[in-house]
């Protein structure tokens, strides 16, 4: 680490270390938005990628018993180093990797104003304002997708949470025993349909409701990273011929490698022929909402009886931002309603903790309630275009260099294959994580490997997308 953990004993009482007066309180504020915005501003020029000694910093780190205090100011500044040389940036602008967001400036101080006052979110009477901005923000964006009036859902720690409720809403629904009994309720083992391309956590969710991962089938894709409709229909009667139990179609509106959208319309059919649950998973594709010439590409999701669209996605909250929007919030009680005593209760408003997985409750649609607030729907589509068109540039470029686009996606994600006879996609990415400006990724779409370039910072430049460009001719052309 550059920076060594000074022994700088605290000269306060212990419990000042903790819990320091006023004024004392806003001497450290300054010092920390100091800090972070000089190390921001280096992020920069910074390798994307983690830089730290790694045997140096597990030194460091071992030699921490706590039995000694440190000042407030050695602390922040081993940490705020630390962070510089020990992680991924994805606030840095050549960050063109996974769904990770820099976030907005509103969301960032969204995040620093809840942890100030810190309200329980989980009942409405401790936090009444909180619930009802959390309501409120939920309905504007599932009335933006296109949901019908009086569709609801809540704030959540991610997409996985958000689709782990979807899932127990359809289990629940469909087996009202489930509740009790759980997967033993069922005539026939219940049976979820995702696609080859949805995203993983599908599984674990499975696992933790207790249906098992075998209540999974993974429905063939189309050649572009999409349900194959007819295939899904097929499966879903060869499943109930077997005697088992369909329960819930789970759609993709972006997928995580490659930004395909599932046929919503065709998924809706099939899911209304058969009594299934539609769930539309856009935790990161969803954002499109806020882009009018592109939200069509999201076509059928406002046919969805519950949609996961990520703040911490697209929406570029601080990490730990997801929703789960539901068109008929009145259901969510049968799910996860109890009744404890000790929880002050209000006959006429909703309780999140009655509503939805989680108990104790942050106050997480701040940060994007803030960024709707200070720049309105427009920012957003600003911020969503910015990234379709830096995406649209590099596709063009690289294509006329003998590049070929392998994914059909109108979202800022292109899995690129290089011209033949030169380095492998894995190779190729490898060289730009070494050069160190820019953090891209390795995939596999439709069984091909393929370069994985996404942009979600605002930040990112068209020099910096041309410098990528050249970077990526330059290392798969190595070897020809
Ligand atoms: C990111 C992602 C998830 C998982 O969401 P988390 O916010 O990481 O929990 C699920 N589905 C899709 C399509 C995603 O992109």
């Amino acid at each position: 680490m550059s920076a060594v953990l000074k022994l700088t004993p605290n000269v306060v009482s212990s419990t000042n270390a903790l819990f320091p007066d006023l004024k004392t309180r806003r001497q450290m504020d300054d010092y920390v938005g100091d800090r972070l915005h000089t190390a921001m501003n280096e992020l920069v020029a910074r390798p994307v990628s983690p830089t730290v000694e790694l045997g140096t910093f597990r030194a460091d780190l071992a030699a921490m018993d706590f039995q000694d205090s440190h000042s407030f100011e050695a602390a922040v500044d081993w940490m705020i180093s630390g962070l510089g040389e020990g992680m991924v940036h994805m606030a840095s602008p050549g960050y063109l990797g996974l769904f990770n967001p820099k976030p907005t400036f509103p969301a960032e101080v969204g995040d620093r104003i809840a942890a100030a006052f810190n309200p329980q979110a989980c009942v409405w009477s401790h936090a009444p304002l909180p619930v009802e901005i959390e309501t409120h923000v939920i309905a504007a964006v599932a009335k933006k997708a296109g949901m019908p009036s009086g569709s609801g859902g809540h704030f959540t720690s991610g997409g996985s949470e958000a689709n782990n409720t979807a899932f127990l809403c359809a289990l629940t629904r469909a087996e009202s025993n489930y509740a009790d009994h759980g997967a033993s309720a069922f005539d026939g083992e219940p049976r979820i349909y995702i696609s080859d391309e949805s995203h993983l956590a599908w599984l674990k969710i499975a696992h933790q409701s207790g249906v098992g991962r075998n209540a999974i089938s993974r429905v063939p894709t189309d050649g572009q990273g999409r349900f194959d409709a007819p295939k899904l229909k097929s499966m879903i009667e060869d499943d109930i011929k077997a005697g088992h139990k369909p329960v819930m179609i789970a759609a993709t509106a972006g997928t995580t490698n490659a930004g395909m959208v599932d046929p919503l319309k065709d998924c809706r059919k099939i899911a209304d022929q058969y009594g299934l649950w539609l769930h539309v998973d856009a935790a990161w594709g969803g954002a499109l909402i806020a882009s009018p010439d592109n939200s069509d590409v999201l076509s059928g999701i406002e046919t969805a009886d519950s949609v996961t669209i990520d703040a911490h996605k697209w929406f570029a909250s601080t990490m730990g931002a997801g929703m789960f929007l539901i068109q008929n919030p009145s259901f969510l009680p049968e799910v996860f309603n109890v009744s404890a005593s000790y929880m002050p209760s209000n006959e006429e408003t909703i309780d999140p903790y009655v509503n939805s997985m989680q108990w104790s409750r942050r106050f997480i649609g701040i940060r994007l309630f803030l960024s709707l607030l200070i720049g309105g729907w427009d920012s957003f589509q600003d911020h969503i275009e910015h990234s379709l068109s830096l995406i649209d540039r590099l596709t063009e470029e690289l294509s006329k260099r003998g590049w070929t686009l392998c994914n059909d996606s109108r979202m800022a994600i292109a899995c690129l294959q290089p011209p033949t006879n030169g380095p492998e996609p894995g190779e190729i990415v490898e060289t730009i994580l070494e050069n160190g400006t820019h953090w891209i990724s390795a995939a596999r779409f439709e069984g091909e490997s393929v370069v994985r370039v996404c942009v979600t910072n605002y930040e990112t430049t068209e020099l910096q997308i041309d410098d990528l460009i050249e970077q990526l001719d330059r290392a798969a052309i190595a070897r020809r």
